[in-house]
């Protein structure tokens, strides 16, 4: 069976990302991994769906049992994506979205080579100011660190293999799932089929 898709979402904070990636599983039939964290959940966000929200120690014992594919501090905080979880629905076949920012991102790339990594960005600088500042969730001094943070993610943006623009959101879900689409098609992606077709076709 062909391997499923690994989808790297990034992007600014605010730019909607986690809206892209739940359409993409609503309308695509993507698998969203949960990441653990140790930032304390918002209002509304819940245990297991939004994230696996651990103590400091938690999340420490998870990194000494390899329990992670990649792990990274943002924020004050800590982020991890569950290795499982990540390695089970790709051998199914499944394309799997990992919705993190640009350090596990480049540390992901390094164990998948295959994995396609697309930024999210909003229109214009001002936009993803303003989107920033618009969430109204958290405190000044998170806020300011978020915009020195989203200053620094915008230096590596050109590391990314797709850079798609979230201003219609339908629009942009179908983008990035057409990029993951193309990749799967491409000739690198399909030696195996290349291979059978060539044995299939010399004994018919
Ligand atoms: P938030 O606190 O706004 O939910 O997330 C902050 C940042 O952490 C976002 O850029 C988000 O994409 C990123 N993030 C969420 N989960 C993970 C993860 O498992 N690993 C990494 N490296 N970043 C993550």
């Amino acid at each position: 069976m062909k391997k499923g898709s690994l989808l790297i979402l990034s992007g600014f904070s605010g730019v909607g990302k986690g809206t892209v990636a739940k359409q993409l599983v609503e309308r695509y039939g993507y698998s969203l991994s949960v990441s653990a964290t140790t930032r304390k959940p918002r209002e509304g966000e819940v245990d297991g769906k939004d994230y696996f929200f651990k103590s400091v120690d938690e999340f420490k014992n998870l990194i000494d049992y390899n329990g992670f594919i990649e792990y990274a501090r943002y924020v004050e905080n800590y982020y991890g994506t569950p290795r499982k979880f990540v390695e089970d629905e790709l051998k199914l076949g499944h394309n799997v979205i990992l919705e993190i920012e640009v350090q596990g991102a480049f540390r992901i790339r390094e164990q998948y080579p295959d994995a396609l990594l697309v930024f999210i960005t909003a229109p214009s600088a001002k936009e993803i100011k303003n989107r920033l500042l618009g969430r109204g969730t958290e405190t000044e001094e998170v806020i300011q660190k978020r915009l020195n943070r989203a200053l620094e993610e915008s230096a590596d943006m050109d590391q990314y293999d797709y850079i798609i623009v979230n201003d219609d959101l339908d629009q942009c879900v179908d983008d990035v799932n057409s990029v993951v689409v193309a990749q799967g098609c491409l000739k690198d992606n399909n030696l195996d089929l290349i291979q059978e077709t060539i044995e299939g076709l010399k004994v018919l």
